[in-house]
């Protein structure tokens, strides 16, 4: 398949650190494709962390990782060429 630059298809796995969420619900808010929504449930600091409720329609673009104020959110990347997981993520 010809890919135009870096534009290429990508897969990926969307991690939620729960407890150190604040539920200030900025992934939720701002996520492009409504892949996430606030649980039920409560974490240790009593706050409603972000669940993901249709990771088929993430298309990994990382807006949630680079919103939330708390690190609680991030995205790994894997380009469908690689055979490892080529992590991307802010340091
Ligand atoms: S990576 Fe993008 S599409 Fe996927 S959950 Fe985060 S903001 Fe939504
Ligand atoms: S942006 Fe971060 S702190 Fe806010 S609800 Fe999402 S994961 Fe929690």
């Amino acid at each position: 398949m010809t890919y135009f630059g870096n534009l290429k298809p990508t897969k990926g796995k969307i991690h939620i650190s729960k407890d150190q969420c604040k539920g200030c619900g900025f992934c939720v808010e701002y996520c492009p494709r409504d892949v996430l929504e606030l649980s039920e449930e409560f974490n240790v600091k009593g706050y409603h962390p972000p669940i993901v409720k249709n990771e088929d329609e993430c298309c990994y673009c990382q807006l949630c990782e680079t919103i939330c104020p708390e690190f609680a959110i991030f995205v790994t990347i894997k380009n469908e060429e690689d055979q490892g997981e080529k992590v991307e993520s802010r340091s």
